[in-house]
């Protein structure tokens, strides 16, 4: 008996109510079938002459089909755990599915005929553009290799896994290992109430009496800034900073990383690049090393002197306080002192006007106009969870596409999911038909107490706005294949420029005001008490210094992880090149820095170089107005219409009308630009 699977029948969303997680796993492995068997077939048919419409458009709805099928899978691992089993035996057989896609040299044959044929260069720059990328795709997985080399890829990949696997269990050992359990609750001074209940929590539910401090950031982060304790301070300062080490069980991330940087150079090496930097620039927007390298240098010039100041300003305020060996676990709680005195409105009462409702009107108002679009709530099928909204995304009279808004926090969610799905790229197929954009927004706001609604506090907004950018992106892109409407290829530096742009208006005291909402009585919040809750979450200059040391390490380790330097040797540079405060003889600053393994190695430099380019964009609607249609239509036709079609920079420039320039970042973490990028 053969009953429909409606996972793989979306048209053009899956119904959700129909799916059941035996659906799950046969679903990717018909998928995974049919694309290996398309593939087969079209490369016999096109062995004889290929073409665009039969080769490039063909492998493009196969593409389409498999990415649009796994990831309309991928919400449902928000359910509980028969359904995340489900799942997560299917993320290994996608990956290698398109990456064997990828190794197929008879394949990547008939890519290159096509783009040396005479149809191929008479075909138009879209057309060659996708040709190209789709080559240097092929070029990056191997296909070019030959069987030997083709073989030590293989081990090479298995062995970097293989070492990322375990820096993460290392991390993971340590913060199992290192929770600090108080029985003495003054010990907690300022922190707030709702953190001290979830520490009261955490400790009933390990069966302890008071409270037990995870080893994780927002407990960690809380007690830095809040507990006048010092040596509570201390001990969960160390605590947060030598995860990925321990001494007496043996764990060491040390030379984990050393082991891993080795790999991926030999890796780089064996695809023809000097080193592992060399080859993860090629899918990035940032165009050469030399040209991060710049832009490093050029940012740890300018903002050095000012982490100077800060230092010394900060030593000032210590010493009035009678405190004269400032250590680094000093640090959070003296600058949070500082800004308490002037906070005109606690972050507590703050979220009460910023209700979800009340805020996703506001992008919705937002996208109509700026972009002219309307989001229509779309019930004609259902989602994951009662909880997701569905949008059906009209612009100028036409459905171009859907977005799905996951944002709240649920059991069976993985605490901290916050990111965009892309789950179907806009695209015109070989019959001339139009397949719309769907996106997905998962966000991690924190649920409502007893049914109330949920509130966002200024982080809840910002992650929120950034990913809605990410949608936005997605949803304009006006190309007409699946590669150039993949903005996923821009890279994390250009494909960050848009979320880090929508965050700015998260980060607009007016406009944040102009939204504002109060859940119970509608009042609202004026510009001047937004602006003093803005003020007080700023890490400005501190986190820039933070961002730019590892981004700095992470280039350093990747561009030469053989010359004989040690990891701590290379941090400690990276630290004293932006006059970051002085580490603790105790720290190992670079043995948790995950990032290393979630798809940032040879690319942290992302953040700043995003941040830098979204601040430059907004600056025209700063001086435009934030609501300024022109200024929106000009967003979507210059920059987010193209896709990949063309480079970032040209985009950006287009819009901007001269080149990137950092003097609004730097103006953002108050510093006065003193000329240059
Ligand atoms: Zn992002």
């Amino acid at each position: 008996m053969t009953t429909a699977n409606p996972l793989l029948n979306p048209t053009p969303l899956v119904d959700y109510d129909q799916v059941m997680p035996e659906h799950v796993l046969p679903a990717i492995e018909q998928v995974i079938a049919e694309h290996e068997a398309g593939l087969q077939r079209i490369i016999e048919a096109q062995e004889a002459l290929p073409t665009w419409d039969d080769l490039v458009l063909a492998v493009d709805a196969l593409d389409a089909r498999l990415q649009g099928v796994f990831y309309s899978i991928v919400p449902l691992m928000f359910r509980d755990e028969a359904w995340q089993t489900q799942v997560h035996a299917c993320f290994g057989l996608v990956d290698v599915r398109f990456k064997q896609k990828l190794k197929n040299a008879r394949l990547h044959a008939l890519y290159r005929r096509l783009a040396d044929s005479e149809l191929g260069v008479n075909l138009d720059a879209h057309r060659r553009s996708t040709l190209a990328q789709a080559l240097e795709e092929f070029r990056q997985a191997g296909a070019l290799l030959d069987d030997a080399d083709q073989d030590r890829l293989v081990q090479l990949e298995a062995q970097i896994r293989e070492l990322e696997g375990l820096f993460a269990a290392n991390i993971g050992r340590s913060v199992e290992h290192s929770a600090i359990h108080l029985t003495d609750g003054q010990r907690l001074g300022e922190v707030p109430q709702r953190l001290r209940d979830e520490m009261a929590q955490k400790a009933k539910a390990a069966s302890l009496t008071g409270w037990l401090i995870a080893c994780e950031e927002a407990a960690c982060k809380a007690i830095l800034e809040h507990a006048s304790d010092r040596d509570l301070r201390q001990q969960v300062y160390k605590a947060y900073h030598t995860r990925g080490w321990d001494a007496e069980a043996g764990h060491d991330n040390e030379p984990v990383l050393e082991r891993l940087a080795k790999a991926r150079h030999e890796k780089a090496r064996l695809l023809g690049f000097a080193n592992h930097m060399e080859l993860s620039l090629r899918t990035k927007s940032a165009g050469s090393v030399e040209r991060v390298h710049e832009f490093l240098d050029d940012l740890a010039r300018r903002v050095s002197p000012m982490m100077q100041r800060w230092q010394a300003g900060l030593r000032r305020t210590a010493s009035d306080m009678g405190l004269t060996d400032v250590q680094p676990w000093d640090l959070d709680y003296l600058q949070a002192m500082g800004r308490r005195a002037t906070q005109a409105l606690s972050v507590e009462r703050f979220r009460e006007f910023y209700p979800l409702g009340r805020v996703v009107e506001a992008l919705r108002d937002l996208a109509r106009q700026l972009f002219g679009l309307t989001l229509n709530p779309y019930e004609a099928v259902g989602a994951w969870d009662p909880s997701v909204s569905t949008f059906e995304v009209v612009q100028d009279h036409a459905v171009i596409g859907y977005l799905y808004l996951d944002l709240v926090e649920r059991p069976g969610k993985q605490s901290g999911s916050v990111f965009t799905s892309y789950v179907w790229n806009r695209r015109i197929d070989a019959e001339g038909i139009y397949h719309g954009a769907v996106a997905i927004v998962f966000s991690d706001t924190s649920a409502g107490l007893e049914g109330a609604p949920p509130l966002l506090d200024p982080l809840a907004l910002r992650k929120l706005f950034h990913e809605f950018g990410h949608a936005l992106h997605h949803l304009l892109v006006r190309t007409s294949n699946h590669v150039l409407s993949d903005v996923r290829r821009f890279g994390t530096d250009g494909v960050e420029v848009s979320g880090k742009l929508l965050e700015r208006w998260a980060c607009n005291a007016a406009y944040l005001a102009s939204i504002s909402s109060h859940v119970e009585n509608g009042g609202v919040l004026t510009e001047a008490q937004v602006q003093s809750v803005l003020a007080s979450q700023e890490t400005g200059v501190r986190e820039c210094a933070e961002n730019l040391s590892r981004a700095l390490f992470d280039l350093d380790l990747h561009q030469a992880p053989d010359d004989g330097r040690t990891i701590h040797e290379r941090a400690e540079a990276s630290y004293a090149k932006v006059s970051r405060w002085p580490m603790a003889g105790f720290e190992k600053p670079m043995h948790a820095f995950d990032y290393l393994i979630s798809g940032y190695d040879a690319g942290y430099y992302a953040y700043l170089w995003s941040d830098v380019r979204a601040f430059d964009l907004f600056s025209r609607f700063e001086r435009e107005g934030l609501l300024d249609a022109a200024a929106g239509r000009a967003l979507q036709e210059d920059f987010f219409a193209h896709g990949t079609a063309r480079s970032l920079a040209e985009s950006i420039e287009t819009f901007l009308g001269r080149p990137v320039s950092a003097t609004s970042y730097l103006r953002g973490l108050g510093l006065n630009d003193t000329g240059g990028e």
